[in-house]
């Protein structure tokens, strides 16, 4: 076996994967999975795409005074606005920054979007290379579509990149096209064929529309990539990208026969899978592999039996090395600020003291009405309490009549940029009258995709989870809200995503 090498972990679930349909994060909420990523230990944040809007390159700012630990990397085209836009950003992080530049390398993209021929596209990321090495040392070139390109080309563009300075070399599948034999073949070919090769890091990014997007991964470290850009539960444009947790997971549970090993914390998995759920409102489906809900439960009866008597029988891995423990109940009204405290920790939280004072007054306002309390309860509060901060709209207060015999009316009382805003209107059921009275208050024209409700747990005295998905000029968002009032933790949802589709309409979007 090969010499064990350590492969980099470059997350992008705060730039690509933030890009998806209904994924968008407002700064607290980048700041919050920044933190997170940090403890999970990657070693590259991808904290956005500095020029899309004011609100991307303030988040990239903040990430990189923030977060320490991680390198902070920011996207931009290969042109010198973005390059400087970026680095205006990135600046923070001092020599953790990395500029990313990318352009297309593909025929397909060169006609039809670019329009340029090889050798401006080649005169146009060396420029742009050059113009990133004037900030720093740190810099990455990505071919967009570098697996529908021809391969002299490619090997053409990644040999001249590197010249110019670039430290890591991308080779995206940005369409999610390659299968992983094939990707092998493409690493191995730049590997024999650019004369500088062992001067950059070689890097590959890849989606999801096939399902291969961690199995093409995989394939390309075995042909000597060092670097791997992937997301949280694996969330990103289309299909998505490769999964951070699938991969890492991979390379930590198959050591017998891959030579590889990561910085990453693995215990922290589980709660920046959750987090991040939380805040996009994206949930992952039970069967997910490594965080889904039914990815450690071994529900047919003769599994059952075999971990009970021997785990390994059927456990590949344990639910405590991604950091899940067993649901335990625990807390009652009985219980004090220090077992709440603990628990919050111990579910992977990690508040400040004026955080946990407010999600302790949640709690004890919840635990009157509520005769046990769950770990779901508990993450309940935090995301609603703490993660999902209401900006330019706020419920202040609502009350809605309903059943057989008035017709159901909504009054609702909220602040909208800053003012209160009163107002009562009739709906076919509480819901929708919720819903027009928010919709007025707020002039919004956006409509209603879906709209969905659970209870947290069990029992009529559980708490409702609302999900609201809104469209507006093709944009779209997600939002949330819980409460043991399920009309109010719908309104909650619907202003969520109102807030959120604000940050979405004001974006450009880029693809890579
Ligand atoms: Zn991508």
């Amino acid at each position: 076996m090969d010499e064990q090498r350590t492969i980099k972990i470059f997350d992008t679930t705060l730039r690509d994967g933030e890009q998806s349909p209904g994924a968008s994060m407002n700064i607290d909420e980048k700041l919050r999975i920044a933190h997170q990523l940090e403890r999970l230990n990657v070693d590259v944040i991808e904290a956005g795409f500095p020029i899309a809007s004011d609100g991307d390159f303030e988040a990239v700012k903040k990430v990189a005074q923030a977060v320490k630990g991680p390198q902070i990397a920011g996207l931009c085209r290969a042109n010198d606005k973005d390059i400087d836009r970026a680095w205006e950003a990135l600046k923070y992080a001092g020599e953790r920054g990395r500029i990313h530049t990318f352009i297309a390398t593909s025929d397909i993209h060169m006609q039809h979007k670019l329009k340029m021929s090889d050798e401006q596209v080649l005169e146009t990321a060396v420029r742009a290379v050059k113009r990133a090495k004037g900030y720093t040392d740190n810099v990455e070139f990505s071919a967009e579509d570098a697996v529908r390109t021809r391969l002299p080309f490619l090997a053409r563009v990644v040999e001249a990149v590197i010249e110019a300075g670039a430290t890591t070399v991308n080779i995206p599948d940005t369409v999610g096209y390659t299968i992983p034999a094939e990707f092998f073949e493409i690493i191995s070919y730049l590997r024999t064929n650019v004369a500088n090769i062992d001067k950059a890091v070689i890097s590959v990014h890849c989606h999801n529309d096939l399902g291969l997007a961690v199995a093409n991964s995989l394939a390309a470290l075995q042909a000597g990539a060092g670097q791997v850009e992937c997301t949280i539960n694996g969330i990103g444009e289309r299909a998505g990208n490769c999964s951070l947790e699938e991969l890492v997971m991979t390379l930590r549970t198959r050591q017998d026969v891959l030579s590889f090993t990561t910085n990453v914390v693995t215990e922290h998995i589980y709660a920046a899978s959750k987090l991040l759920s939380t805040i996009t409102g994206i949930m992952v489906q039970p069967n997910k592999a490594v965080v889904g809900a039914n990815a450690f439960a071994h529900e047919a009866g003769i599994h059952q039996h075999g971990v009970i008597m021997e785990k390994s029988t059927y456990e590949i891995m344990t639910p405590e090395s991604i950091g899940l423990h067993q649901n335990k109940l625990v807390l009652g009204k009985h219980s004090g600020r220090h077992a709440f405290t603990q628990r919050l920790e111990e579910l992977g939280y990690d508040l400040n003291k004026e955080d946990t004072d407010r999600a302790f007054v949640r709690f004890k306002t919840l635990a009157d009405q509520k005769k046990e309390m769950f770990d779901e309860d508990l993450d309940a509060i935090v995301a609603d309490e703490i993660i999902r901060i209401p900006e330019r709209f706020k419920l202040l207060q609502m009350s809605v009549s309903s059943g057989s015999f008035a017709a159901p009316t909504a009054t609702i009382e909220m602040e909208v940029n800053g003012k209160v805003k009163k107002g009562a209107l009739i709906g076919v059921g509480p819901v929708d009258a919720a819903f027009k009275t928010i919709k007025k208050l707020t002039d919004s024209k956006a409509s209603l995709l879906a709209f969905n409700v659970g209870g947290i747990t069990g029992g009529t005295d559980a708490q409702g989870e609302c999900t609201v998905r809104l469209e507006e000029n093709g944009r779209e968002a997600i939002g949330q809200g819980a409460h043991p009032d399920i009309i109010v933790a719908s309104a909650k949802a619907y202003i969520n995503a109102l807030n959120k589709l604000i940050l979405v309409m004001e974006r450009k979007r880029v693809h890579l």
